[in-house]
This record gives C-alpha cells, structure tokens and sequence, in this order.
C-alpha cells in the first residue's frame, strides 16, 4: 500500500463537500493533510515538479466516510466471536463480514473479552470498514477496557480508523459518583491525537424504540394505566442535570442517548437552564438518536442552543415497521432528519452498528428513500434527504458530530486527507449508491484499500 508522506497528487472526479468549491480535478496530499484542492493546474502548482500523480480511477473520490455512532469494538469482537481468528493476512470478504456483523447473534458469549481479543477484533473490522469507504469513527460508550484496547492498538500502530472515543461513566450510583470517576486525572475531550481522541461524555436517558421502553410524551399504546408506561427513564432529571452542567463547567463535551419526545423535551430543558449560566454552543452537546417523535419545539430549541443530533437511517430502516405496529402512523414520521436540518441543527450520520447494519451504503440511501425493512412504500418519503444532504451526513455532518469539523469531513486545505473512491457518483441514483463498491480509501494520505478494478462487493 502506498505510503503518501512525500508530496502526492491525486486526481479524479472530486467531490469536496466544501462549500466553497464544490467540485475539483485534484488534491495535493502532503504530510498527511491536503495543500491543495482545485484543477489539475491549480494542485500541479502547489507541488514540487514531478509530483507522482495518482489516479485511483472510480467516478468520484469523495471525503472518507465517517459513522459518527459505531460501536467499533463491539463489531470487532463480533466478527471475532462468529468467524474466529483469521488464520493469515488473507482479508475477510466484505460480503462474510457483512453477514456476521448483521446476524442476529449475541456480539460476544463467556467471560469479558481479554485485551488481546479486543485487539484481534479491532484488526479484523478496521478492513471491512475500509472496505465501506470509512476512516473514522465515534465510539459512542467507551467503557475502561475498551478505551486501554484502543490506546494499545494505537500504540502497536494498529489503529487506521481514527477514533473518538465517549467515556461512559456509571450514572447508576448518581451523579456525583460519575463526576468522581470522570475528574480522576483531569482529562478532558479533545485529549488524544488525530488517531485516537476523547470525545463527549455518554449517558442513557431513555430506552429504546424497539421494544417501547424510549420515553415518550403519552404513554405507549395498551400500557395507559402503568407507572412508567411512558417508557423508561434512565436517569432523574435532577441527577442528569448535575452531570451535564458538571461537564458544561468543566468543557467536558456531552452526548445523550435519548430516543423519545418525553425524553428530549427533558434533556434539552435542562441544556437551556445549563446555557443560561455556562454558554454550551461551542462544547458539541449532542443528542444521540432523538427519533421518535422530536418536536418542532424541540428542533427550534436544539438549534438555538447549538446542540447537535446524532442520527441512524439504519435504526429507522430496521425498527420502522415494528414502531408502526406499535404508535399506528405517527411512527412514519420517524427519523426526521430533513427538519432538523431545516431548524439549523448539524446531524452526523451513523449506524450504531454492531447493533444496527453499520452499511453506509444503507444509510446513504435510507437516508434519501426512507425506505423501511419488510415494507414497500416508503415512510414519509418528503422526510428523505437530497443526495447532497444525505453524503454531507457522513462527511461534514458526521465530522461535527466526532468534534472534527475544522480538522476532516470535506476535501479541502488544511484538513485530513482522507478519500474514498467510488465506482458511482453518489450524487446519482440512490439505489445505485446502494450497490457501489469502494475503489480505494485513504486515511491519512496512506491507502488503506484498494480495489482497483471496482468489483461489486
Ligand atoms: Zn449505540
């Protein structure tokens, strides 16, 4: 695999997600950032005479992909547990690890995975990822061993994904027990380098969509008269304040996983009292999923707060039909991710694979059709993103999500260079995207995939 820290010129079809200049015949990559981006001329200019050019062939190179909620070394334990070690270097299909990584199978059984398994598994599903055009991940609920695993595999130079990594305090012996384990040694997000780095806090407000346990503003239908039949609450109002204006205070960065109305109303309430005494705009609070029924309110509220949304095409994809059956048609309107975008908010795509399919070649198309599992008609197909929208969301979108903006997410000077090539123009037919293969992908200026011939995967 080519190694770019000298001078390189990469020529294709560029689509840079940069606002400023949309399209470009080239990048100049050197160091591992990108000097240039512009017409052949233009990049040619920016480096020494000869610069090898590179042409990873495709229709377009686009930023490196980036699933802004995967739960990265869950996936590799998976792909551990069901497949076992690969014997050599030989690399896992992409159809096999596919299959393994979406079965319907327990990610792990026995005892706590040891630190060399969850090293094993991190070698096996940084390919696969590759091979799907990704370059970085946000790890969503990173518990001790699994940040140790992370930093090992960074430190053994076996990290190519570039992680940011959400410590996930216990919350269940209240507040102040988190705080005390977060204020240990005094790190903050932002810590780490460009390979492996802190993101926000994570905590569990709610429950899930699936099984009805999100929390609501009604109770679910048939659990009228239950305490608790609005779904469940994880954590007191009281105490989850404590710890978010904690980590407002203390520029601790913060992601909620919230689900419900009921929920969100909550959580952004306390995030408005929290901004009137520390000013949270420039922290990246964020709300992890906020699906099921997000109000106009609460979009509007979100947005003036400048708190972010993580979204998942692939959790609408999968439990829309069942959210169906259980709230009746409110639930077509899920995932409304064209409404916050339209309130100002910045969403990040993902996938919250392994729990989810982590495909973002599903989630760049569910994201556009709305398309659910087992259904024809799409849900509320006016929700669906254009295709610029729907790629902005695992570029740029994503990057604000990982905390990155002003370092990845789009082809343009100063940032990372990080590409995949794709043998479709994902700015063309959705379902087209859905089927295509990944050229080549690039972290860092180094190629950590090549399929130069394009095979369908
Ligand atoms: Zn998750």
């Amino acid at each position: 695999m080519p190694k770019f820290s000298e001078p390189q010129l990469i020529a294709g079809n560029v689509l840079t997600m940069d606002p400023d200049r949309p399209r470009a015949e080239a990048i100049a990559v050197a160091a591992g950032r990108l000097l240039a981006v512009g017409t052949l001329a233009e990049v040619a200019a920016a480096l020494p005479p000869g610069t090898p050019v590179h042409t990873p062939g495709g229709a377009a190179i686009i930023p490196g992909l980036i699933d802004s909620h995967l739960h990265m070394q869950w996936a590799g334990l998976k792909l551990l547990h069901l497949l076992g070690e690969p014997a050599g270097d030989e690399a896992l299909p992409l159809e096999r690890a596919l299959a393994a990584l979406d079965a319907e199978q327990p990610h792990w059984q026995g005892p706590d995975p040891t630190l060399e398994q969850r090293l094993t598994g991190l070698r096996m599903v940084q390919p696969v990822l590759h091979a799907l055009g990704i370059v970085a991940v946000v790890d969503p609920a990173v518990v001790p061993a699994e940040l140790a695993a992370y930093v090992e595999a960074h430190r053994r130079g076996e990290l190519t994904v570039r992680v940011v990594a959400m410590p996930h305090p216990d919350l269940d012996h209240g507040a102040a027990a988190a705080i005390a384990q977060l204020d240990g040694i005094g790190a903050r997000t932002g810590l780490g380098d460009e390979m492996l780095r802190l993101g926000g806090v994570k905590v569990y407000f709610d429950g899930v969509g699936k099984d009805g346990s999100a929390l609501r503003r009604e109770p679910w239908p048939g659990h009228e008269d239950e305490a608790g039949g609005r779904g469940h609450q994880r954590v007191s109002e009281a105490e989850f304040e404590a710890l978010a204006a904690w980590c407002a205070r203390e520029r601790w960065s913060l992601g909620v996983h919230v689900v419900g109305g009921g929920g969100i109303d909550a959580v952004l309430a306390a995030f408005a009292r929290i901004d009137a005494e520390t000013p949270i705009r420039e922290l990246g609070f964020t709300l992890i999923h906020a699906y099921l029924e997000p109000s106009p309110a609460n979009m509007e509220l979100a947005g003036a707060l400048g708190v972010l949304v993580a979204a998942q095409p692939a959790i609408h994809w999968w439990n829309g039909t069942n959210l169906e059956a259980r709230i009746g048609p409110a639930a077509r309107a899920a995932n409304p991710i064209r409404s916050w975008l339209q309130a100002g908010v910045a969403v990040g795509g993902g996938s919250d694979g392994p729990y989810f399919p982590l495909d973002p070649r599903l989630g760049l198309w569910q994201a556009r059709t709305r398309v659910v599992r087992d259904e024809e008609a799409p849900h509320e197909p006016g929700l669906g993103l254009d295709a610029e929208q729907a790629l902005a969301l695992y570029t740029t979108g994503a990057a604000a999500v990982s905390l990155a903006a002003e370092r990845r997410g789009a082809l343009a000077p100063g940032l990372a260079a990080d590409w995949a090539a794709l043998s479709v123009d994902p700015l063309s037919d959705a379902a087209a995207l859905r089927e295509a293969a990944v050229v080549e992908t690039a972290v860092g200026g180094t190629v950590v995939h090549s399929n130069p011939i394009g095979d369908p995967a």
